[in-house]
């Protein structure tokens, strides 16, 4: 139930209204942040005293792998998984198992007890969408949306063929629609349709198998598409090569395909106060960046290719990143990227799932272990700080582990403890191999991060990037009223104890949401409403009708009808669409 609180006298940081640690309170009324209470209203008014703690807006994750067909396929393929982590009923939760791929209710209560009120799930396949949905409707404590991944669709690789780019942004709009999704996701372009042939592509200008159409032709088409209908976020990228020697320069390569499309977001919604412009103006979203900026030329000489990517981006405005940190330890690698995943079979000999699903796009999964010792993985690892730390503006970067590809997501206090403290770098790195210092910047940067980085790295920034500012990642008048409380007193801060700060990150205080304390030091205390949010864009009658024309004629090839293929709302917890309007 939507409360209403006061929480006095705490350190806030709330970077889109660009209050930095000042000591002050925050009011929420029926949900909402409001200015103030009046004396009745505080009479019935929950009071927190958040003396000497951290106030923020509850964290918000714009990229993770939670829900759907192939994070299901890692909980099945590894049972190991389940009894390093598990935990029991309550009265009031579900119990659940898992510790890079937990249960639907496992990871609700692990991202609220962080502190995060909002999770996006980063790849929907379309035929999976309702098994997605069902999956978000399950977990519980975060409001959701998902990502469609189009950038290997037969249709839209069909029109981006033959040139009509008004019937591939009818499709685009419609399937948004159809199965209820928020972005468009776009996984190694051209590539993941070639590797239905046992193929890849290895540059922007290759054309792939019986499409004829290049990375280059996706990417700048579904960039054009995005600005035109609208979208709340940029098109969101996985750049093709992903974790192969070599990869950063085909990365920034991509990035600059869509250097001269201005990011148009269209979006009818009321927007919570905010100092700072809350809307994104990026026409591009590169995800993980981390697996996209490898160097070297073979695993003999790799290195870290970050700086090359961060260099570009430093100097450029169209481009966001998260970063897809390297915590150690397990994880479960899971990807729409088909032949990046079967090449890391090749090399490991790991347990392997590689599934197509319906010729729409494809997925592999494959569990891993980040070890100190390993050469590579030691680099990752610094990869993945520097990707962070060396992006001078922090508007342009958004912490992520790509979980659970890089690690859990449980691990981001440690990742947040990296970013802050030198020291903690310092004494992970000396328990490193040496490439990690031979082959990265890492050691030779000497940059902290503020709680005021790291507020704009973990809730203002993924939530202006995907345009959900409006009322997410900030505490400004009018925003949902979603905040997380830190024991963690930035008078007294010291960040080479940086044990005590991970142990704070990781059990907040207080999760806060829709004005009702959901958890607390570590346990939930209560199960909230939840949302979902899609895209509902509305083209042009006539260009619809033309595009399911086509769409109808192929569906005898589907395993469903036509009438089976959209996603109802009653799979979805409190549907919520956002009106997005196409330029005219
Ligand atoms: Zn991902």
């Amino acid at each position: 139930m939507a409360g209403t609180i006061a929480i006095k006298n705490g350190y806030v940081f709330d970077p889109l209204n660009e209050v930095k640690g000042e000591r002050m309170d925050v009011f929420i009324r029926d949900g909402k942040v409001v200015r103030e209470l009046s004396a009745s209203e505080m009479d019935n008014a929950k009071v927190i005293d958040a003396s000497g703690m951290t106030v923020m807006a509850g964290g918000v994750d714009s990229h993770s792998h939670v829900a759907g067909a192939k994070v299901n396929s890692g909980r099945l393929m590894r049972p190991e998984d389940h009894y390093k982590c598990y935990m029991k009923k309550t009265p009031l939760t579900h119990s659940g198992s898992g510790y890079t791929v937990p249960t639907v209710y496992l990871g609700g209560y692990e991202y609220s007890k962080m502190g995060y009120t909002t999770v996006f799930e980063a790849a929907v396949p379309p035929l999976e969408a309702r098994h997605t949905h069902e999956e978000m409707r399950a977990t519980p404590m975060v409001d959701m949306g998902g990502y469609l991944v189009l950038g290997n669709n037969w249709f839209l690789m069909r029109y981006m063929n033959e040139g009509d780019f008004d019937k591939a942004a009818a499709y685009v709009a419609w399937m948004m629609r159809t199965h209820k999704t928020y972005g468009i996701k776009c996984v190694n372009p051209a590539g993941v349709e070639n590797w239905g042939w046992g193929e890849n592509v290895s540059s922007l200008d290759q054309a792939n198998i019986h499409f004829e159409v290049t990375p280059t032709e996706i990417i700048k088409n579904l960039t054009e598409i995005n600005e035109h209908l609208g979208f709340p976020m940029p098109l969101h990228l996985h750049a093709n090569n992903l974790g192969h020697p070599g990869c950063w320069e085909i990365t920034r390569d991509s990035l600059k395909i869509p250097s001269n499309v201005k990011g148009k977001p269209n979006v009818d919604v009321e927007w919570a106060e905010t100092k700072m412009n809350a809307k994104r103006h990026e026409s591009v979203y590169l995800t993980h960046c981390q697996f996209n900026a490898f160097g070297g030329t073979s695993w003999r000489d790799f290195e870290s290719g970050v700086k090359g990517i961060t260099d570009y981006v430093n100097g450029k405005d169209h481009v966001v990143m998260d970063s897809g940190c390297v915590p150690f330890g397990d994880a479960t690698v899971m990807t729409g990227d088909g032949p990046a995943i079967h090449d890391l079979y090749v090399l490991t000999g790991n347990k392997w799932s590689n599934t197509d699903v319906e010729c729409e796009c494809g997925s592999g999964v494959l569990p891993f272990t980040y070890l100190k010792s390993n050469p590579v993985h030691s680099v990752q690892w610094a990869m993945g700080l520097e990707v962070l730390l060396y992006v001078k503006d922090p508007w342009k970067s958004i912490m992520t582990t790509d979980s659970p590809n890089g690690g859990p997501f449980t691990k981001y206090p440690l990742v947040m403890a990296w970013l802050m403290s030198l020291k903690a770098r310092q004494d992970t790195m000396a328990e490193c191999h040496k490439w990690s210092q031979d082959r990265s910047g890492l050691g030779g940067e000497e940059r902290e991060m503020s709680l005021y980085d790291l507020a704009i790295l973990t809730r203002a920034n993924p939530a202006r990037t995907i345009g959900m500012a409006y009322r997410k990642g900030t505490l400004g008048v009018g925003a949902d009223g979603d905040v997380s409380i830190y024991n963690i007193d930035p008078t007294k801060l010291d960040v080479n104890d940086y044990e005590g700060l991970i142990r704070n990150l990781q059990n907040s205080e207080y999760t806060i949401k829709d004005g009702e304390v959901v958890a607390r030091q570590g346990e939930i205390v209560a199960i909230p409403e939840k949302r979902t949010y899609y895209s509902d864009i509305k083209v042009p009658d006539a260009d619809e009708k033309h595009m399911l024309e086509d769409v109808k004629e192929w569906f005898r090839y589907y395993t469903l009808g036509f009438s089976n293929y959209p996603t109802p709302e009653r799979y979805l917890a409190n549907p919520t669409p956002m009106t997005v309007n196409p330029l005219r």
